[in-house]
């Protein structure tokens, strides 16, 4: 009789096996591809293969001939890939702007990226249900995943009395927030932890937040104490370095931070934008990467994200004076509407001789912060001279300083403008970028939004080109990982962090967030100096299921995204 039954079993699952196999779905389908080059998100070399796509899943990957469709793409030549996952998006914004050129995100799901992850650095609405609530009535042209923000939190339950600790009762209802925030399906909780108030929450309240995502194995997604040797905001003319936020001031020690963090909970820590920022500190990246390695070695859940340029969203308006210097108030106060003008107030500076050799100072310091004079480079400035140069070469035709060059854009330059001109620095180095992008744990993010032309020149390279330059530059021309690597670093791999199921690989039963690539042209295209132009090779996009670019450069403006709950999975679009 036991034998039997194990036979019987044994029987049972040999059909198992063998059904699939006869059973191969043949269509109809909504959308067949045929004869691409199949680059399935796992990491695994490309294969041949058909893919046919019906009611929002793959629903077949095979040899699919004879099959029929509604619409039918020929990809002979060109690479099928998942839709792109950007763990790090600041598209939210624009996914809740009332114009629905915005909500289709034509610079995002151009670089075939079609699901976002938002509220990323701490920031964004509390409720995750109104949040969602008002992207499934205004309609969004991608799918798009919570995040609980830290400082978002930190701010309701502090007020403006957040320039130190939290005490217990505020931690518990912080906890409180963070509880709901995840009941209501986000994927996990971000922090901001080198901005405004999340500078002065400590290590323990991080563990105390962060324990309340365990039970959701959510993912602890941060924004770094410092990118650097110091963070972004120190100025030494005014700051202790001992005495800033947690005590915590480099790069390296936020990872050994985060590393706790993880220890402690036994959740789920991801350092997301992983950099090394300014010169005092390149050459870092190796160290970080080898910390991480050695907490992953013995069995902390640790993961990072990078974009793959060598300048940050804060290196585009780099001022190089500091906000005191300017009357400016340093933490976001001072919301008087009148028109500043900052070279009268840069005049008044340089009249006291202690505050002018204190300005002087945070100069130095921030010019070797961004990695020196010749890597900041002026966009705009009244004289039209000075655009495209960097402020090395411009201080040398004037036989100035960098320091004292920096003085005189303010004094000739733009009276409304910070600084004087718009600049940015470049603050990285490739060699940084290079170590992590080749970590098997280390994903693509943009770090970026939703951007029109309308919106001007100071837009990032990266909200159009991010996930096309991960491919062309790092993968095809530098040859720091495959392309097979750099897709798995925008697909399966951002799913398995924040452990969403059924998107990230092409493969059957998964949702169809598809992208057909051209990879012989695949390139990203928008420059610091012209940055609103698409990339180029991203010949269609669909989402699930749905085709949101239809030939190269085409966005179609369909809006048929989701937004993805951890609670529920998928809520299916309304037809719209
Ligand atoms: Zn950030």
């Amino acid at each position: 009789m036991k034998l039997r039954r194990l036979s019987a079993l044994a029987f049972l699952s040999c059909l198992l096996v063998t059904a699939p196999l006869s059973a191969q779905d043949m269509g109809p389908y909504d959308v067949l591809i045929t004869g691409g080059h199949v680059i399935d998100g796992t990491g695994n070399p490309w294969f041949t293969a058909d893919v046919g796509i019906r009611g929002g899943k793959i629903v077949a990957v095979g040899k699919l001939t004879g099959a029929t469709a509604a619409r039918t793409i020929d990809a002979r030549g060109k690479v099928v890939t998942p839709g792109f996952i950007d763990i790090h998006s600041h598209a939210s914004q624009g996914l809740q702007s009332e114009d629905a050129r915005r909500r289709a995100a034509p610079n995002v799901v151009t670089q075939g990226v079609t699901t976002v992850v938002i509220n990323p650095d701490g920031g964004g609405p509390i409720s995750m249900s109104e949040q969602r609530a008002t992207l499934e009535r205004l309609g969004i042209g991608l799918n798009a995943i919570q995040l609980v923000p830290h400082n978002s939190v930190r701010r309701e339950v502090l007020g403006e009395d957040f320039q130190r600790r939290a005490t217990p009762a505020e931690i518990a209802r912080m906890r409180a927030l963070v509880h709901q925030g995840m009941e209501e399906g986000a994927y996990g909780l971000s922090a901001g932890l080198e901005y405004v108030p999340g500078i002065w929450s400590d290590t323990d309240e991080l563990v105390a937040l962060t324990e309340e995502i365990v039970p959701y194995d959510g993912l602890f997604h941060v924004h770094e104490r410092a990118g650097g040797l110091e963070p972004m905001w120190f100025r030494p003319s005014v700051d202790d370095p001992e005495d800033v936020g947690a005590n915590r001031t480099t790069m390296l020690d936020f990872v050994n931070e985060l590393i706790e963090v993880g220890e402690r909970t036994g959740a789920k820590v991801h350092f997301t934008h992983m950099k090394v920022r300014g010169a005092p500190f390149w050459g870092s990246g190796g160290a970080a990467n080898s910390l991480i390695n050695r907490a992953r070695a013995r069995g902390v859940r640790i993961t990072g994200d990078q974009y793959p340029y060598t300048t940050s969203g804060s290196d585009g308006s780099v001022t190089l004076l500091p906000e005191w210097a300017l009357g400016e108030e340093r933490w976001g106060g001072g919301a008087d509407n009148a028109t500043p003008d900052y070279r009268e107030a840069l005049r008044r500076t340089l009249s006291d001789p202690s505050k002018a050799a204190g300005l002087r100072r945070d100069i130095e310091h921030e010019i070797a912060y961004r990695g020196g004079a010749e890597n900041i480079v002026v966009f705009d400035h009244p004289d039209r001279s000075f655009i495209g140069k960097s402020v090395a070469e411009l201080a040398a035709a004037r036989g100035q300083t960098p320091t004292e060059f920096a003085i005189t854009l303010q004094l000739e330059g733009f009276p409304d403008r910070a600084g004087g001109a718009r600049a940015r620095s470049f603050s990285f180095n490739e060699e940084d970028i290079e170590v992590i992008a080749a970590q098997p744990w280390a994903a693509t993010a943009s770090d970026g939004g939703i951007a029109l032309p309308e919106d001007g020149p100071t837009t990032h390279a990266r909200y159009y080109g991010t996930f096309p330059r991960k491919i062309r530059r790092y993968a095809m021309d530098r040859g720091v990982l495959s392309v097979e690597s750099a897709v798995r670093a925008g697909t399966s791999l951002p799913a398995q962090i924040l452990g969403l199921r059924n998107r990230g690989l092409v493969q059957e039963g998964f949702s169809a967030d598809v992208v057909v690539m051209d990879l012989t042209r695949i390139r990203d295209m928008a420059t610091f100096e012209n940055p609103h132009q698409f990339a180029q090779g991203i010949e269609y996009v669909l989402v699930n299921g749905k085709f949101v670019v239809d030939g190269e450069g085409h966005v179609t403006g369909s809006l048929v995204g989701a937004v993805i709950s951890r609670k529920d999975g998928l809520v299916p679009p309304s037809v719209r």
